[in-house]
């Protein structure tokens, strides 16, 4: 079968591409019979973010929650009640996933892996186990462990573990919450879905399901909170960890595959959203395409990755500290956006002045600056 383009993997990046390339002959092969499965995601995303995905689908209808702030909790259990300048929701993706391939202006194949793909003097052969495809263009949107990346001989971006369990908590519901201490990379959270239950997890380098399980039985706040009676089953998945280069002549990598995730908090849809938008935009330009992605969110990566290092050079007693200064500097918040690290760079100079202990404040420099 020939097409213009061939895209591998039917979660969002995949169908949110297809979404943007209306008009072009496009293939979406997904090796599942559905998108969306297993569940991988909190569902956390900005209110910016919702809005982008409300041009494909009534995204309103997978909401579950809506999020005002977040509480940052040090490992010694104190926490800082903080609003920033986003507001965010809770979806659920399963279902929105979903509907994303269902509106799809693509020829969609499921139960349809990929096992192979070459690239000869003209066009793209693209093998799955239901059969050959050819192809001008191929779009590897098959998550961090994609083969479109692999075969083509694209860099792999270096990948973390997550683990997650939706359980009964009390909580106060309109806002997330951030234990630091709880991870050997980044740190825990619970993300309210609603009616007391939490998705509660923990992104890692090494072993995500012990530090979970450290979270949720001697965390001195969240072990008093969650109903260890109401945990459903773990969830694991893998976060890919920094950009790697997506475009090589005529195949293009979007989300998870090029490492298109916040690097300091591992929330990968809107950084895909943006990216399938314009690719859709400057197709077939691919240079173009990235060029633009990259004057739009190079520098969010850029300060992101700091931030990643940051928390890798910060103490339990920093983290003490830093979350007594939230407690008593709220307003240092107010201008941040989850999506964008760059607003945490516009208050760093105020954040520094009160910080008045010279080491952390030397660290912090040192990581942001
Ligand atoms: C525990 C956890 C929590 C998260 N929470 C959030 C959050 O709150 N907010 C947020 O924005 N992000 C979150 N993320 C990240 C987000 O889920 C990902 O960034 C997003 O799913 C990436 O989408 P994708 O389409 O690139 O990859 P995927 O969603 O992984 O989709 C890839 C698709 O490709 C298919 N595929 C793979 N190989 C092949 C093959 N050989 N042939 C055919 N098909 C193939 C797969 O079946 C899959 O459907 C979380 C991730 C994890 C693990």
């Amino acid at each position: 079968m020939h097409y213009d383009i061939v895209i591998v993997g039917g979660g969002p990046a995949g169908s949110l591409t297809a979404l943007n390339l209306e008009g072009e002959r496009v293939a979406l092969l997904e090796e599942h019979q559905s998108a969306g499965f297993p569940a991988q995601c909190a569902g956390l995303i900005s209110q910016d973010c919702l809005k982008l995905l409300k041009k494909y689908v009534d995204a309103e209808k997978f909401t579950l929650n809506r999020i005002d702030g977040a509480y940052f909790f040090s490992p010694s259990g104190e926490f800082a009640k903080l609003r920033g300048r986003s507001r965010g929701v809770v979806v659920e993706r399963k279902l929105m996933d979903c509907e994303f391939i269902k509106t799809c202006p693509a020829d969609v194949f499921v139960k349809a892996k990929v096992t192979g793909v070459k690239k000869d003097e003209e066009e793209f052969l693209v093998r799955s186990v239901r059969g050959d495809f050819r192809a001008s263009y191929v779009v590897g949107a098959d998550g961090p462990s994609s083969i479109v990346a692999r075969e083509l001989g694209f860099d792999r971006p270096k990948v973390l573990s997550a683990a997650q369990v939706e359980c009964k908590m009390s909580m106060d519901e309109s806002f997330v919450e951030i234990y630091f201490g709880y991870s050997d990379f980044m740190f825990g959270y619970a993300v309210p879905t609603g009616d007391g239950f939490a998705r509660v997890g923990v992104v890692s380098k090494s072993n995500a399901i012990r530090w979970l399980q450290k979270l949720l039985k001697e965390h001195p706040s969240v072990s008093k909170r969650v109903d260890s009676m109401k945990v459903d089953e773990i969830n694991c998945g893998a976060i890919p960890f920094g950009l790697v280069e997506f475009v090589r002549g005529y195949a293009v990598l979007i989300g998870d595959s090029a490492g298109m995730v916040k690097p300091y908090t591992g929330g990968g849809l809107y950084y895909l959203a943006i990216a399938a938008e314009l690719l859709g935009k400057h197709f077939p330009n691919l240079e173009k395409f990235r060029e633009e992605y990259m004057r739009k969110l190079g520098k969010e990566y850029a300060i992101g990755m700091r931030i990643a290092k940051l928390y890798k050079e910060l103490s339990d007693s920093d983290y003490d500290y830093l979350v007594r200064l939230g407690k008593e500097n709220e307003e240092l918040a107010e201008s941040l956006h989850m999506d964008k690290p760059s607003t945490l760079i516009r208050v760093l100079p105020l954040m520094l002045k009160v910080v008045k202990n010279p080491r952390l404040a030397v660290k912090i420099a040192r990581c942001l600056l």
